[in-house]
């Protein structure tokens, strides 16, 4: 195959323990889908689930131990961190049954759904798409992925968000309104899935601004630890 200009290098997360990287298709997001966070953004939390995706290039992979660096976007004094657990898809389906979800998934890791919740407000107000307060560059930071035979129960696991070393989000994975093999039955139902989807789970209660210089620290049990600073 022969193209005008190269085409753009493939998209890829790193896998602990193994040398070979997953390879990014698509990244869905999954709006509110902890209760309290829900509430914090003046919905009731029984609505339906609202998805949303990023490009896959605004994913910014961080190696195990390693400190990522997410350049401060442009247009927003209002950039938000969201500590989500996140999905990788193995096998690729739609109309996937809750019962066999899991059978699709490759693994978990931890990520920030990054927000430029002052873009995102104003869009909202209008019924406006959100892609600019949620799909600019660097947007995705994530961790290394845990394959899911060695992540344990993910259902039983705790995630939490630390920056500068403070606690700012905490919340037991239990706690999603919808849980992982809801959310891939639902997605599947909307998309066809493919192998190296990313699904971004929805965001505990805490979030709040982060500037230039501070450091997030993402953890979730069983899974590699996401160390991002803001540059
Ligand atoms: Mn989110």
């Amino acid at each position: 195959m022969r193209y005008v200009f190269a085409p753009p290098p493939t998209v890829s997360a790193p896998v602990a323990g193994v040398a070979e990287r997953f390879p990014v298709h698509r990244i869905y997001c999954v709006g509110s889908n902890y209760l309290a966070h829900a509430q914090e953004m003046g919905r009731t939390g029984r609505e339906p689930p609202v998805f949303f995706m990023k490009p896959a290039d605004a994913l910014l992979p961080v190696e195990a131990g390693a400190t990522g660096a997410m350049p401060y976007p442009s247009l927003t004094h209002n950039l938000h961190h969201e500590v989500e657990l996140v999905v990788a898809i193995g096998t690729g389906g739609r109309d996937i049954d809750a019962a066999r979800a899991l059978e699709y998934v490759f693994g978990y890791a931890v990520g920030l759904d990054m927000t430029r919740r002052d873009l995102q407000s104003e869009m909202k107000k209008r019924s406006a798409p959100w892609c600019i307060g949620k799909g600019f560059d660097h947007a995705a930071p994530l961790g290394p992925i845990t394959p899911s035979v060695r992540a344990g129960a993910i259902s039983a696991a705790e995630i939490a968000l630390h920056v500068n070393g403070a606690e700012r989000q905490r919340s037991a994975v239990s706690q999603m309104i919808w849980s992982v093999p809801e959310i891939i039955a639902h997605l599947s139902s909307a998309w066809t899935l493919a192998s190296g989807d990313l699904i971004f789970t929805g965001t505990p209660a805490g979030v709040g601004a982060v500037e230039r210089g501070d450091v997030m620290e993402a953890t979730c049990t069983g899974l590699e630890a996401l160390r991002v600073r803001v540059s």
